[in-house]
């Protein structure tokens, strides 16, 4: 039995970790990937504070470091349900199920409070064959992938930052790089676009949106289609890099408390929920603002929401 079961080792889940040691609670991080959440893919970290020119991997690791040296445990398991039930003694707590991984066994851990610190996951293109077609040409992270594609052409996806940031990584290591977005204005910083506009193995491909996966067994292109003018043309490229933003996966935790109508948690910044000992941080709670102080700032205020919590249990 755990004072405190985080679900998700994200910058959330993680800071959320720290907090809860140091209020001298025991606490368990229960992560289905591997610790650091999306920020692990990041090259380059420039707007945490105090962190400057970190990788996201460097970050996340003394993230990591800080909390299991402060006594926080961690198990790996994709988490499928979570009980409210009662200890011996009759006091309230949660029963946690984990699937297990690569075939093994789930497991079963115990807690009194439960923070759900879920992130999110990367929203797919929605075209016929992309899920057979990841790993071979179609992925969600050029930073992971990036470098099996040096010298051939590539079609980023999107126009967001993560899109125009992949977009110039790529243009470092790729013969030529189409972004493609669906609108004649980026969503992204004006001055990453700016630098994106002076290479010369960039093109922009705007007002247009993809409308079929070419090539089998590997990509060989993408047909894309201008939304004002109708006209289709073929991208001839050997990886298509999906960056459209990210979709919470919160499903499994119905139970526990109320979506919003996209299906995040559905909690203000107090990250309370309607289910007593149950708090939420980070990426997967409805905000404005998905960044990685807002999520490091979201496991802190969870963290002592729950310590709080706990006093008024014992
Ligand atoms: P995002 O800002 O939500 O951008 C998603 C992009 O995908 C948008 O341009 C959107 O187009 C496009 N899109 C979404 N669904 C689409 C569809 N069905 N068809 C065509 N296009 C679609 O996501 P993100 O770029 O991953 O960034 C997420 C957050 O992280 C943002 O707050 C971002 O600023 C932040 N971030 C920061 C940094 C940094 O500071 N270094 C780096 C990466 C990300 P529309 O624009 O038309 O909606």
């Amino acid at each position: 039995m755990h004072d405190i079961a985080i679900v998700g080792a994200g910058p959330a889940g993680l800071t959320a970790a720290i907090y809860g040691a140091r209020g001298g609670k025991s606490v368990l991080l229960i992560e289905k990937l591997s610790y650091g959440g999306q920020i692990i893919n990041t090259p380059e970290v420039d707007n945490y504070p105090g962190a400057k020119h970190t990788s996201g991997f460097e970050l996340a690791t003394d993230m990591y470091n800080q909390a299991t040296e402060l006594g926080a445990e961690m198990a790996f398991g994709e988490v499928s349900e979570i009980e409210k039930t009662k200890d011996e003694a009759g006091k309230p707590c949660f029963k946690i199920t984990t699937k297990g991984l690569g075939g093994s066994e789930g497991k079963t851990f115990e807690a009194y409070s439960v923070i759900l610190a879920t992130g999110v996951e990367s929203r797919p293109l929605g075209l016929p064959r992309e899920e057979n077609m990841v790993g071979a040409g179609i992925s969600y992270c050029a930073t992971c992938d990036g470098a099996f594609f040096r010298g051939k052409d590539v079609a980023v996806l999107g126009g967001g930052n993560t899109a125009l940031e992949d977009a110039e990584y790529m243009a470092q290591l790729a013969n030529k790089v189409y972004l493609v977005h669906r609108r004649d204005e980026f969503r992204g910083d004006e001055i990453t676009v700016k630098r994106l506009a002076s290479k010369e193995n960039v093109e922009f491909v705007l007002d247009t949106v993809p409308v079929e996966i070419m090539g089998e067994p590997v990509v060989s292109g993408i047909k894309v289609k201008n939304v004002k003018t109708e006209e289709e043309r073929i991208l001839e490229v050997s990886a298509i890099f999906v960056a459209y933003g990210k979709v919470p996966d919160n499903g499994n935790f119905s139970n526990l408390t109320k979506l919003d109508g996209a299906g995040f948690f559905d909690s203000k910044e107090d990250c309370l929920t309607d289910t007593e000992g149950v708090f939420v941080a980070g990426d997967a709670r409805a905000k404005l603002r998905r960044q990685l102080v807002t999520a490091t700032a979201d496991g802190a205020v969870a963290a002592m929401a729950a310590i709080e919590y706990l006093h008024g249990l014992e």
